[in-house]
């Protein structure tokens, strides 16, 4: 590498520390969690061409690749405090590298977290963040507690919906096209997620049971409804799109939004619609009602009429895909 490993590591990813007593330098970090409260930690890993295409801005795919992470925490109610990179890289192409620290830093920045260590080696593009987040004993939310009755809700942009970044994909596939605004709308939508970790930290005490949609709405409930023994019905024509997937054809439509991947949104169960919505209105993020969970296992779709229809969205598998 022209530029050594640990110039690079010095350029673009080491910053003062404000909060970890020693962060980026030494042979480990050292974190000083708050006193009394459990440690949340996950790992997500991006590899190119299966997560991101190469032609996506470095600024974005350094917001993306932090934001994921942090929607796991957000789905488990917890308090973001710090993170790791693990970065493997063709080259060390300094463009690159500025872009996708910027992009990575200014999220972090948003959220007050800091990169406290990592590991960098040469090569094909992968990108492995491991965050650090907390939150007091017994208040995380987690995939097992939904109880037949609650409520079914799902998270959005406020006056946006879900499956924007599946149509986006389809976009780049080359399946279908979309007029330059539009695609412009549904792009953002995949490459700049907005984890939601206001509304995870609202629904500590709220949320029976959250997950956060990155594989598709139908599979990722599925990981709910079978850690918690229940089953749901879900309003097809409940769940929420932007105007331009309300734009595209029924199929099109319930395919990306019950189907879609990579949204980011958090998906939970709650008794409270009052409580629901008083977090939604205080993380100024939209939620939208889309179904209950019942005490029956297995996974019903019904129409607007309350009438069941035969449904069997695809989903995204990393290995069938
Ligand atoms: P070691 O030799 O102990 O494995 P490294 O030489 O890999 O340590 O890393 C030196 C320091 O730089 C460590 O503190 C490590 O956490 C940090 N580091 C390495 N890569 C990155 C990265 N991509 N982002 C942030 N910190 C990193
Ligand atoms: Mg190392």
């Amino acid at each position: 590498m022209a530029l050594g490993e640990f110039d690079l590591i010095a350029r673009y990813f080491t910053r003062p520390t404000r909060r970890a007593v020693l962060g980026v330098g030494d042979d480990c970090a050292l974190l000083q969690p708050t006193l009394g409260q459990q440690l949340a930690v996950s790992s997500d890993m991006l590899v190119e061409g299966r997560h991101f295409l190469s032609t996506v801005a470095p600024e974005r795919l350094g917001h993306k690749a932090l934001a994921v992470n942090l929607s796991d925490l957000a789905a488990c109610g917890a308090k973001p405090m710090a993170f790791m990179l693990a970065l493997a890289l063709p080259r060390p192409d300094e463009a690159f590298l500025a872009g996708f620290a910027q992009g990575l830093l200014a999220l972090a920045d948003a959220h007050d977290i800091e990169l406290v260590g990592g590991d960098t080696t040469a090569g094909p593009l992968n990108l492995c963040i491991t965050v650090f987040g907390e939150v007091p004993p017994g208040q995380a939310l987690r995939r097992d507690g939904a109880r037949a009755g609650d409520g079914l809700w799902v998270s959005h942009p406020l006056g946006g919906g879900i499956g924007d970044a599946r149509l986006a994909l389809e976009v780049f596939r080359g399946r279908l096209h979309l007029p330059g605004e539009a695609f412009e709308h549904v792009r953002r939508a995949m490459e700049q997620p907005q984890p939601r970790v206001a509304l995870g930290l609202g629904l500590r005490g709220v949320a029976s049971a959250a997950i956060d949609l990155s594989d598709g709405l139908a599979g990722d409930l599925a990981h709910v409804l079978r850690r918690s023994h229940v089953g749901a019905t879900v309003d097809l024509d409940a769940l929420p799109c932007s105007a331009v997937l309300a734009a595209q054809s029924e199929t099109i439509r319930r395919e990306c939004t019950a189907a879609g991947g990579d949204d980011y949104e958090l998906l939970f169960t709650s008794a409270d619609e009052a409580a629901v919505r008083a977090a939604a209105l205080a993380a100024g993020v939209g939620v939208t009602r889309i179904g209950r969970i019942d005490a029956e296992p297995g996974l019903r779709w019904v129409n607007a009429h309350g009438r069941t229809i035969a449904f069997q969205p695809q989903g995204f598998d990393h290995f069938i895909d």
